[in-house]
């Protein structure tokens, strides 16, 4: 048998940790801070990018892919950009044994490349909108880093559009984080709060960054995606201007948006167990296993040519894998689909082709059940929904048990330590507050959730008038 893993009481770090390698998600590699995605981490990474890139067909978008390397200038011409990505930015000086003229970048993000091109392609207002989607890898150089959720290079999509007014550029902003909200709730079961960021947590060279924040089961907030208005910045650093319907030059409005493979690290965070590894059926690569239990081969030929007739009709409509190595016994290949979160198990041994029935086994719940074999595929197909269904309800419960109202300061101090959570606190909008608040208590603003009311209140730390709650938590 495989060793335990850490307990998520005991160790919360230690225990995400103990579940990626069990699972053989990911590796650290040679260089410090990068990542290896194993081949089962890569998976679960396939089938996010193949709903989400439906997803942005299916508002208008198409793909390109622009180069890793980026002129230095190019990063120097929007100021607040280069000077919030400049720490970051891995820098190539030399190429085939020369130093080159000009330092390249190594893409931190690709607004400026993008930008620049956009200049050639955008004339009049019959170019826009422009609609681009970008799937690649880029690379930030992070001191701290941590598997899938903070690596120095890492795999994701970047959204740059181009659009004619400023109205056009905020629905789009906004269309964009609601493809990411609902992404997050319907593949991932992970409720998240979508909202506007403040100043100080927006994105450098953005006027507005909108972001979705999902608890994590240690009571972290982690930001899983953002959508960028960047107003006419980028367009006024490239000198990207558009003639519009009667003939007037002015500068293209644009946004930007992503999300990266750290949602592989939220689905870890937000679903997974003691035992490892548990995923949601529409995100996992493998939906169902089948275990066969035989004692020698005269058992096993009769097992494997039932299982081949039981599962003959099932390749289109869910994965499965069936499980018939020799050289493993039941019990341990139990505990690997386990691990590896498998959403239902069926076992089947010589006793159930008597009685022609399997035992089925739900990895999120742990509930087994007899089945009949004539069900068995409608059983399948009817669980698999409710296995999804029943892991966004059980996040859904675990944020709001650990969802406060809190209006003492003192008490939040407290409290945001044991037991933590996502705090709705006024705040007077000063970046001073918060400030203070991320350097007494750890803890930041996320987000100033859309769904905000109107309501009169006093900020969290100074006293001064507030109209809003905003979300404070502990984050990633
Ligand atoms: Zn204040």
């Amino acid at each position: 048998m495989a060793k335990g893993l850490t307990k998520r009481s005991e160790d919360y770090s230690r225990w995400y940790l103990d579940v990626i390698a069990a699972a053989k998600l990911a590796d650290y590699a040679p260089v410090k801070g990068c990542m290896i995605i194993r081949p089962n981490g890569y998976a679960i990474w396939e089938k996010m990018q193949s709903a989400l890139d439906k997803m942005f067909k299916d508002t208008g978008h198409v793909n390109a892919y622009f180069p890793l390397f980026i002129p230095e200038s190019f990063l120097k011409k929007e100021a607040e950009h280069v000077e919030g990505f400049a720490p970051e930015c891995a820098v190539v000086t030399h190429g085939g044994g020369k130093k080159l003229e000009e330092p390249l970048i190594v893409r931190p993000t690709s607004e400026t490349i993008i930008w620049a091109m956009y200049k050639n392609w955008i004339q009049s207002y019959r170019d826009l909108p422009l609609l681009i989607n970008q799937w690649a890898n880029v690379v930030r150089w992070e001191m701290r880093t941590r598997l899938f959720l903070r690596t120095l290079e890492f795999l994701w999509q970047e959204g740059h559009t181009a659009h004619a007014t400023e109205e056009e550029a905020e629905a789009e902003t906004l269309r964009m984080l609601d493809v990411y909200r609902k992404f997050a709730e319907e593949h991932l079961a992970l409720p998240v709060i979508p909202g506007l960021k403040t100043d100080k947590e927006r994105f450098a060279g953005a006027v507005r960054t909108y972001c979705i924040e999902g608890m994590m089961q240690d009571r972290r907030a982690l930001q899983s995606g953002t959508s960028h208005n960047l107003g006419q910045n980028f367009a006024r650093a490239f000198d990207v201007q558009f003639q519009d319907e009667a003939g007037a030059l002015s500068y293209v409005w644009a946004t930007s948006w992503g999300v990266s493979t750290r949602l592989v690290g939220a689905l870890i965070m937000a679903h997974s167990d003691d035992q490892g590894l548990v995923l949601p059926p529409k995100l996992a690569p493998i939906q169902v296993v089948i275990v066969p239990i035989w004692h020698g081969d005269e058992e096993k030929s009769p097992i494997l040519s039932q299982i081949q007739s039981l599962t003959k009709d099932w390749k289109d409509d869910f994965s499965f894998k069936v499980d018939d190595r020799d050289n493993y016994r039941p019990g341990w290949k139990f505990n690997e689909w386990e691990q590896q979160g498998i959403p239902i198990r069926i076992e089947l041994g010589p006793k159930d082709i008597t009685k022609q029935q399997v035992v089925a086994v739900r990895r999120d719940s742990g509930e087994k059940q007899i089945v009949a074999m004539g069900d068995l595929k409608n059983y399948i197909q009817q669980t698999l929904p409710k296995i999804q269904d029943d892991m966004f309800k059980r996040a859904l419960d675990y944020r709001e048990k650990y969802t406060f109202f809190c209006d003492d300061y003192n008490q939040f101090k407290k409290e945001i330590e044991e037991p933590g959570g996502f705090f709705y606190i006024h705040w007077c909008g000063q970046r001073a507050c918060e400030d203070r608040l991320q350097e007494e208590t750890k803890a930041t603003i996320r987000c100033i959730p859309l769904d905000r009311k109107v309501e009169d209140g006093k900020c969290l730390l100074c006293g001064g008038a507030s109209k809003e709650r905003v979300i404070a938590a502990k984050a990633y």
